[in-house]
């Protein structure tokens, strides 16, 4: 990672300062580092004195809802009301693990009009920055967590020691960190281990950690994950990995927010794919897509060519616009063929 720059802390520090109502913002459909960054900046300006409050557009999945125990976010789309008020009456929004206002979803126009100052803490390519007054945006960094940890080492009251870190804080950094490393195997940085390394030693009960992450999952989660590797994955000569998800067979094996968290990844343990892709038809009608790719092939242009998307270079995502890029569901499985043909050609003469 980049040496983050001392008066940009300085900045930081003094907002804070500045702030008694301060309220954190991530993304619709947040992820573990997105409820572990914000929970993680909760726990620390609330131990300084802060009033607190998190904001997600939309709910966390079963899984990842530990990690904020304790600091419930309010959820946009379910207490609209609720969040408008607390946007308006905040000193400062701290906007985590996102690039852009349009990542928020129904949100978002609250968003651009609230007064707030406003800061980015990201490591998403291409930075929405214009719309933030202080941004502290990387991209050689495992997460979001991971960026707020050494922000938080920077600030005079922590002074670079992990151990003066909240355990609620810590034990949230480490929980984003893991689950946007796919623990340990993706986005990895010496930073990374060094993070690690010095939330062990303060205490963080790591173990504790892998076990809600990665051994606490229900059985439906793991059975629907065989079908699809089973029957509804499909390879092209190109090294695509394609699997479609309609919204009934999500409905037959009971599927919650967040459970198909990793399906895209599966794929990839095979030799002869290059890149994985997962769509999903959500209950609402929407169709979400979730791209994996191996390095040298590259899923953020595939996002932003196809899919009205992006994210990191090897992992990104975005959606399919039904109608508008196809006609009806149904064409989604042979248009899912005709574009990654098309990209890993295209890609292939570059
Ligand atoms: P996931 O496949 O886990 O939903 O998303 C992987 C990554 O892709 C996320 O970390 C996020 O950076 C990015 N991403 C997912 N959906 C979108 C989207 O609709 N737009 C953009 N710009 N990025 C997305
Ligand atoms: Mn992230």
């Amino acid at each position: 990672m980049e040496k983050l720059e001392q008066t940009r802390l300085d900045a930081l520090h003094g907002f804070f300062a500045e702030s008694r109502v301060v309220t954190l913002v991530s993304h619709a459909h947040p992820d573990g580092d997105a409820v572990g960054s914000t929970t993680a900046l909760c726990a620390w300006l609330q131990a300084q004195g802060k009033d607190m409050q998190t904001i997600l557009p939309t709910p966390p999945g079963d899984n990842i809802r530990f990690i904020c125990e304790g600091f419930s976010p309010l959820v946009y789309t379910r207490e609209q009301a609720a969040c408008d008020r607390r946007l308006a009456a905040s000193d400062l929004l701290v906007c985590l693990d996102f690039n852009g206002f349009s990542r928020t979803d129904a949100m978002e126009p609250a968003l651009r009009a609230a007064t707030a100052r406003k800061v980015l803490i990201d490591h998403h390519l291409y930075p929405d920055e214009a719309a933030f007054d202080l941004c502290f945006s990387q991209t050689d960094i495992s997460s979001a967590s991971e960026l707020l940890f050494w922000i938080l080492l920077g600030m005079p009251e922590v002074a670079g020691d992990a151990a003066q870190l909240p355990p609620r804080c810590a034990a949230a950094l480490m929980a984003g960190m893991t689950t946007d490393t796919n623990n340990f195997a993706n986005s990895v940085y010496p930073s990374t281990f060094e993070m690690a390394s010095r939330l062990l030693a303060a205490g963080v009960d790591r173990d504790g950690i892998i076990s809600a992450l990665y051994h606490s999952y229900r059985e439906n989660r793991i059975r629907l994950f065989g079908e699809m590797m089973k029957d509804r994955l499909r390879i092209t000569p190109e090294g695509v990995a394609l699997m479609f998800l309609p919204s009934a067979l999500a409905r037959r094996y009971d599927i919650r927010e967040g459970e198909t968290e990793g399906l895209v990844n599966q794929p990839l343990a095979i030799s002869s794919v290059r890149m994985s892709v997962l769509v999903k038809e959500e209950s609402d009608g929407t169709v979400r897509v979730s791209l994996r790719s191996k390095r040298g092939v590259s899923a953020n242009r595939f996002a932003a060519r196809f899919f009205h998307g992006g994210g990191h270079e090897m992992a990104s995502g975005g959606k399919i616009l039904v109608p508008g890029d196809v006609a009806s569901i149904q064409e989604i499985e042979a248009y899912l063929v005709d574009v990654s043909r098309q990209y890993m050609r295209e890609e292939a003469a570059v």
